[in-house]
């Protein structure tokens, strides 16, 4: 296994739109694997395919305490939404940015598993919040796209300040917080 680097926002490899997965061989099933140990090494909860450059329809998630709740979804679509959450985002391409963001409180989704195995699942609270912004990452959108420009902006200063930093020091500045998507 191996851990994969995150792109961070600004960095348009972040807005490609991601292509349904046709193959399910050893080699994607690597990818699963990579991805898993990358979220948890971030930490995170949550990882979409594009956030490590790998332009393909494959979303790991894993939201419990103890770290052995591996749902993994493929060419997802959502079937239904219903109710409104309003959730305090992050997100590991934007690291250190928290901000609320209303998205649908309970949705029902069909994917693929990572041996191609269709399957129906209803999800709600964070995994339902969770699964729509890892799709979002698939569309190529990101949480902070549903924030004002101001604030966009203000978070691209700040990121952008972080990372020359981080340059010029080799310890890192920025503490984890979850939830991180
Ligand atoms: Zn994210």
């Amino acid at each position: 296994m191996a851990l994969l680097t995150i792109l961070e926002y600004p960095d348009p490899r972040l807005r490609t739109r991601a292509e349904p997965v046709t193959v399910f061989d050893e080699a994607f099933g690597r990818l699963v694997d990579d991805m898993f140990e990358t979220m948890y090494a971030a930490p995170g909860i949550g990882l979409a395919a594009t956030q490590v450059d790998a332009h393909r329809q494959l979303i790991v998630i894993d939201t419990s305490e103890e770290k052995n709740e591996r749902h993994v979804f493929v060419n997802p679509v959502i079937l239904e939404k219903s109710g409104t959450a309003v959730t305090e985002e992050g997100c590991l391409s934007v690291p250190g940015i928290f901000d609320e963001v209303q998205r649908a409180s309970h949705v029902r989704v069909r994917a693929r598993d990572r041996h191609g195995i269709e399957f129906e699942q209803d999800l709600e609270g964070i995994l339902a919040v969770c699964l729509q912004h890892e799709m979002d990452h698939l569309d190529g959108k990101l949480f902070v796209d549903y924030l004002s420009d101001l604030k966009r902006e203000r978070i691209r200063k700040k990121l952008d300040k972080e990372r020359k930093a981080r340059g010029t020091s080799t310890t890192a500045p920025v503490p984890a917080r979850v939830p991180a998507l």
